[in-house]
C-alpha cells in the first residue's frame, strides 16, 4: 500500500520533534525565560491527568473523576505555600499571562490606571498598553502608566515613582494596581521602598515573579510577600524549572477575590496534568532550590564579568552586571540585536534580541532593538559552572566581535556541550536533560 500523505505528515511532525531534542543537546540555550524540567516533570506531563477536567477547587469540583486529583492538588497547593511562605496558593493559572489576568481582574475595573514598567525599561507585553496590543489594556481595559526608570541602576526610581503618583492622584488618575517585576530584570525592584507608600493610597500591589520565581523560592533575590506586595503572580517554567504554567500566591484576605477570578473568570480546563508537574517541581524547588538559585545568580555575574573583559558593553555595569539569572548586552557597536541573535544561532548559541532602555528614543523597534538578553538557568541546570561562563563568553566573542565562521564554532560548542546531557538539581536523573521519549 502506497504510504497516505497524511501518514507522511504525522511522520514528518515526529520526526521534526526528534530532530530539536538532538539539536538542543548540541547547543548554548541562553533564553531567559526557559529551563530544562526534571525527568520527573516530564513523566507526570504525560499522565492520564492531562486528559480530565476538575473545573471548581479541589472538593467541590463540578464533575465526577476527580479523586485522585483533588489530593494531587491539595498537595500541590500545600507545597507551594511552604516554598514562597504565602498563606494562599491558587495553582491553577495555565500560564504567566493568565495568572496577570487573574490580578487584573479581581483587583480592578476596566479604565482603571495600572502602573507597571515600560518593555524598554524590563516590562512584560501582559502589563502592556492597548496600543501596543498589551494584555492588561487590550483584554481588561487598564489604562497603563510607566514607571520612572534609571537606566544606569537599571532599576525603577523611587522618588520620581512618589512624584508620579502624587501627580496622577491630583489629575483624578489614582493607579488601582502597582505592579513590579519584569522580562529584563537585573536586579530587585523597590518593593520594600514603595510598599507603605503605594498602601497609604489603597494601590493593590501584585509582582509578577515570571522571571525570577526560580531565585525568589530559592531564597536568592528579594521576599516580594514580606517586602509589602499583596500578591504574586507568575510562570512556573523560568528560572522555577517546572512545566508550562502559572501561579498567583497571596494572603487569606484575598483568597475568594482570586478562586473566582481563577475560575470561573480565567479557566475551564485548568490543565491537570501541568498541575501534577507544579506540585513535583514545588518539591524539588523545596529540596534543592537553594542551591541551584546561588549557582544561577554566580554563573550569571560570571558571563557578565567573562563578557565586560573581552569588550562588550554589559548593562548594569555600575551595580556589577546583574543579582539575577540575566545579564543585557548593549550590542550596537556590532550591528543590532536582531543581526546577532541570528548570527548567534548559526553557531548554536540561542539568545534573544532584546530593548533596551533608549531604543524607542532612538527610533529602533523589537526587530532591531540595541541589545540581547542572556540568561543563563538552563546552563546551570545542566551543570555548568562559573569557569564554563568563560567559554561561553569566548564563543559569542568569536562569533561576534572577531566575525569568526559560525561553523566552527558551533563544533566548538558541541563539544562544549558532549559530557553535560543531564539534568541536574532534582531527585531522579534516569532520563537525559533533552533525551527522546517514544512511546508509539
Ligand atoms: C514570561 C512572562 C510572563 C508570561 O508568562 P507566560 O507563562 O508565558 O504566559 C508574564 N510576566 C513576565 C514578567 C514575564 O516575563
Amino acid at each position: 500500500m502506497v504510504e497516505s500523505s497524511n501518514k507522511k505528515s504525522y511522520d514528518r511532525v515526529f520526526a521534526k520533534l526528534k530532530d530539536h531534542n538532538k539539536w538542543f543537546e548540541n547547543l548554548i540555550p541562553l533564553i531567559a525565560s526557559e529551563n530544562v524540567p526534571s525527568p520527573a516533570v516530564r513523566e507526570a506531563i504525560i499522565s492520564d491527568f492531562g486528559n480530565r477536567y476538575a473545573e471548581g477547587w479541589p472538593g467541590e469540583r463540578v464533575y465526577a473523576g476527580c479523586v485522585y486529583i483533588d489530593d494531587v492538588e491539595f498537595e500541590c497547593m500545600k507545597l507551594a505555600q511552604k516554598l514562597f511562605k504565602a498563606e494562599f496558593a491558587d495553582v491553577r493559572p495555565i500560564s504567566g499571562v493568565v495568572a496577570n489576568l487573574v490580578i487584573y481582574s479581581a483587583f480592578s475595573d476596566p479604565g482603571d490606571v495600572m502602573l507597571a514598567p515600560s518593555i524598554p525599561a524590563g516590562g512584560h507585553i501582559s502589563h502592556g498598553k492597548k496600543k501596543h496590543s498589551g494584555t492588561a489594556g487590550l483584554v481588561h481595559g487598564l489604562e497603563i502608566e510607566f514607571y520612572p526608570f534609571d537606566a544606569e541602576e537599571m532599576s525603577i526610581d523611587v522618588d520620581k515613582t512618589k512624584k508620579k503618583v502624587e501627580e496622577l492622584n491630583k489629575a483624578g488618575l489614582l493607579p488601582k494596581i502597582a505592579m513590579f517585576g519584569g522580562s529584563l530584570f537585573l536586579f530587585p525592584h523597590p518593593v520594600k521602598e514603595l510598599s507603605n507608600f503605594l498602601k497609604n493610597f489603597d494601590i493593590h500591589i501584585n509582582y509578577d515573579a515570571a522571571h525570577v520565581a526560580g531565585l525568589i523560592a530559592g531564597g536568592q533575590f528579594q521576599d516580594p510577600l514580606r517586602e509589602g506586595a499583596d500578591t504574586m503572580t507568575m510562570s512556573t517554567h523560568k528560572t522555577l524549572f517546572g512545566p508550562q504554567g502559572g501561579l498567583v500566591l497571596g494572603f487569606e484576605n484575598h483568597a475568594e477575590m482570586i478562586k473566582k477570578a481563577t475560575f470561573p473568570g480565567l479557566t475551564s480546563s485548568h490543565h491537570i496534568h501541568h498541575m501534577a508537574a507544579k506540585a513535583i517541581t514545588f518539591a524539588e524547588a523545596l529540596e534543592f532550590g537553594k542551591d541551584y538559585a546561588k549557582q544561577v545568580i554566580k554563573n550569571a555575574k560570571a558571563l557578565g564579568e567573562y563578557l565586560n573583559g573581552f569588550g562588550f558593553k554589559v548593562l548594569g555595569e555600575k551595580r556589577g552586571f546583574t543579582k539575577s539569572h540575566q545579564i543585557a548586552v548593549n550590542v550596537l557597536d556590532y550591528s543590532d540585536g536582531g543581526k546577532v541573535e541570528a548570527d548567534l544561532e548559526k553557531a548554536n548559541i540561542i539568545v534573544n534580541r532584546q530593548l533596551i532602555p533608549g531604543d524607542i528614543k532612538a527610533g529602533r523597534n523589537y526587530f532591531h532593538p540595541g541589545g540581547i538578553r542572556l540568561g543563563v538557568s538552563e546552563l546551570t541546570r545542566l551543570g555548568y559552572v562559573q569557569s564554563d561562563m568563560q567559554d561561553v563568553a569566548q564563543f559569542i566573542k568569536q562569533v561576534i566581535i572577531d566575525k569568526k565562521d559560525p561553523k566552527k564554532i558551533k563544533s566548538k560548542v558541541k563539544s562544549f556541550r558532549k559530557d553535560f546531557q543531564k539534568v541536574h538539581y532534582c531527585f531522579d536523573k534516569k532520563l537525559g536533560a533533552y533525551e527522546y521519549v517514544k512511546l508509539r
